[in-house]
């Protein structure tokens, strides 16, 4: 069987072993005759599936009990509308503008409210993770923005910014289950699953429950996030295989050591990469180095000529989706949790082996 280290951004690599288990549980789920695919959304077995997903992912990030999670669709995007029609009472967000994800979700903040930027990298091209003034701040915002790992850009924040009474709400698509993270220092944590947590189609919210029920009159009753907070995420059908797909990550997450182990494998397999970048001169960083994201790492060849070279023969070693974002060019390499280190390793490899025929 053919298996390749996938570099790609997302959908992205899913561990080998969570794969394995699905297929072999595939066309009869615990003996039931039936596929997770073909469970009804309200039976026992899949009630379980859901309920142990919730438990698992609580215990992993030690989710405070005054916090709801919730399993619905539309991907992070849809969350750029729904964080503001449910929050945006004052009519009033700040927002702190690090890419092209902060980017789309302010210019959906504002169909419904004042989007105030109060930091940027912009002036930069994105390269960095600009400093917080906490003065900026608006006490009267309904909350603030931040994107925590810019997964185009390549930058992540290192530390969460204070936000005082003002709650913080964090798009976390690229870098959730990545590392340790405090829950309560955030008012909503949203994430796409398509990177770290499972296949696409699934998306995953942690809300403070005090931030439930204030949704706008025009809110549709599907971006409410009460509508699945009192259904427990069965208002409608959700997306039943993707979250048993999580869940299965959930478990091999946890079989691994959980998100202490998840990080210092995560810090290596960055370093790995990040030492051969940095004495190299033939490879750059185009990202500040407190600014490093350890999940998406961008470099360039400062001959974009070979970048084509590049990524087509990694390819014939089976190294695959190197291309960086069309917005920023050169090459990416996306490490996310299920990136194994030899991945990284035999990554490292081939661009020693490319420095040294094309230098
Ligand atoms: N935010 C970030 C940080 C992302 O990386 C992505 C997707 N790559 C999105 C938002 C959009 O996610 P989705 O495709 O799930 O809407």
């Amino acid at each position: 069987m053919k298996r390749v280290y996938n570099f790609s951004a997302g959908p992205s690599m899913l561990p080998l072993e969570v794969l394995e288990k699905a297929q072999a549980e595939l066309p009869s789920y615990n003996d039931s005759g039936m596929s997770v695919m073909e469970l009804s959304h309200r039976s026992g077995l899949f009630t379980e599936i859901i309920t142990e997903a919730e438990a698992l992912l609580r215990e992993l990030l030690n989710i405070p009990s005054h916090y709801k999670v919730l399993f619905i669709q539309g991907g992070a995007s849809q969350q750029f509308a729904m964080v503001p029609l449910n929050l945006m009472k004052n009519g009033k967000a700040d927002f702190v503008h690090t890419g092209s994800w902060s980017k789309k979700a302010m210019k959906e903040a504002e169909k419904y409210g004042k989007v105030n930027v109060i930091a940027s990298s912009e002036d930069d091209n994105f390269t960095y993770i600009p400093n917080i003034d906490p003065t900026t701040l608006d006490p009267d915002a309904d909350y603030v923005h931040i994107t925590t790992n810019n997964t185009i850009e390549g930058t992540a924040f290192r530390e969460i910014p204070d936000t005082g009474k003002v709650p913080l709400v964090a798009d976390m698509s690229s870098n959730i289950l990545s590392e340790e993270i405090d829950v309560s220092q955030f008012g909503i944590i949203y994430a796409g699953a398509q990177k770290n947590i499972g296949p696409a189609g699934l998306t995953v919210v942690i809300i403070r429950e005090d931030l439930i029920g204030n949704a706008k009159d025009i809110c549709p009753t599907m971006l409410d996030y009460k509508t699945h907070s009192e259904s427990g995420s069965l208002y409608n059908t959700p997306p039943t295989f993707a979250i048993y797909m999580a869940k299965l990550v959930f478990e091999w997450v946890k079989e691994l050591g959980g998100l202490k182990a998840m990080q210092e494998r995560n810090e290596k397999k960055a370093a790995i990469l990040y030492d051969y970048i940095s004495q190299s001169d033939f490879y750059q960083s185009p990202v500040a180095e407190d600014s490093r994201s350890i999940m998406n790492i961008p470099f360039v060849i400062p001959n974009h000529d070979l970048d084509a070279k590049f990524i087509k023969e990694a390819q014939a070693e089976g190294l695959e989706t190197l291309k960086g974002h069309r917005s920023v060019g050169g090459m990416r390499a996306s490490i996310y949790n299920a990136m194994p280190v030899e991945g990284v390793e035999a990554f490292v490899a081939f661009m020693k082996k490319f420095e040294a025929e094309n230098k």
